[in-house]
């Protein structure tokens, strides 16, 4: 049966640099194709950890030259990324299908991810990214307007808010993609943070939002059947790393709540996935919600393996 997938690729969908991501994103857009063989209506998300930690080192490096450059907020780098990741995925994908005989355009959606200005995650911003610094090369770019701590003991790093999405704003273009049988490439890195200002305006905000709750959020918003999100494990374990590690098949979400309670789900790894799952799921009736491998996406859609997260 024909089913909308939101389809939120990790990081080992893309590696860690331009060169092992124009390699992987072959392989990714053989699994990718897999499902839009079987008649599915995909849209593909993915995030940017690598790549927007990237784009600020070069940027901060090229300050420090004769180039000058400017800062750059946060927001655009993230645009940035969402850009040179999303080109190299349409590019393999659209090959990908020609040479299945699929002629389906691919495109990148650059996207803006509303969040809440007045979020919680603004008062602590936690997530690391970049280098790290010296005190005094961090008081110069906190005046520079860089949110900067020290990082246990090691040196002085940026940080970034990581707030809630709470709308996506280019969901209607990406529902028109899917309607029109087109697949659309969207909310690269949890989508550009922007939150509402005066009027009608979205200004860019300091933050990376978790691509797996903008993943689930956007699914939620298109009425997408299923949220699949791939990554390096073919399955949610409890005792993750323990002796008595166990590989779960189903979590409903009563036990998904426990779970989490329990610990069993990695801060910052497993945990959103798990959350995401669980907030897509209970969004509305009959929605699926799947982790496994990239390699395993084929065989888990069509329930063969993964974690499935469902009501009961
Ligand atoms: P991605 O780039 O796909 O978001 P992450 O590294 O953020 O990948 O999250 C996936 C990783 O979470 C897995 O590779 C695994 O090492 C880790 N992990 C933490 N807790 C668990 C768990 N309970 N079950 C399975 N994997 C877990
Ligand atoms: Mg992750």
């Amino acid at each position: 049966m024909k089913q909308r997938i939101v389809l939120a690729l990790g990081g080992n969908a893309l590696g860690d640099n331009l060169h092992e991501q124009m390699l992987a994103v072959r392989g990714t857009a053989k699994a990718i194709a897999d499902l839009i063989a079987d008649g599915h209506e995909v849209v593909v998300a993915h995030g940017n950890g690598p790549q927007v930690g990237m784009i600020t080192l070069a940027l901060e490096a090229a300050g420090k030259t004769a180039a000058k450059t400017p800062y750059i907020p946060m927001s655009v780098c993230v645009s940035m990324s969402q850009g040179y990741i999303g080109y190299d995925l349409q590019n393999a994908l659209r090959e990908e299908l020609l040479n299945r005989g699929i002629d389906k355009p691919v495109a990148t959606i650059i996207t803006q991810t509303v969040v809440d200005g007045d979020d919680p995650a603004f008062l602590d911003p936690s997530k690391p990214i970049g280098a790290f610094y010296t005190e005094a090369e961090a008081k110069e770019m906190a005046a520079r307007g860089y949110d900067m701590k020290e990082d246990a003991g090691r040196g002085y790093r940026r940080v970034v808010a990581s707030p809630m999405p709470i709308d996506i704003v280019e969901k209607d273009v990406i529902a028109a993609l899917l309607h029109a049988g087109q697949i659309p490439i969207a909310v690269g890195g949890g989508g550009i943070p922007v939150k509402q200002v005066e009027g009608n305006r979205l200004k860019g905000t300091s933050a990376v939002v978790d691509k797996d709750f903008a993943s689930a959020k956007l699914a939620e918003m298109i009425g997408a059947d299923a949220l699949i999100i791939l990554t390096a494990v073919e399955k949610v374990a409890i005792n993750f790393g323990k002796p008595d590690e166990t590989w779960l098949d189903q979590l409903d979400p009563a036990m998904a709540e426990r779970y989490m309670a329990e610990g069993h789900f990695a801060k910052g790894s497993m945990r959103p996935k798990v959350e995401a799952a669980l907030g897509f799921v209970q969004s509305g009736p009959n929605r699926r919600a799947l982790i496994t491998k990239l390699e395993k996406a084929k065989e888990g859609i069509r329930g063969e393996t993964g974690t499935v997260i469902m009501n009961n």
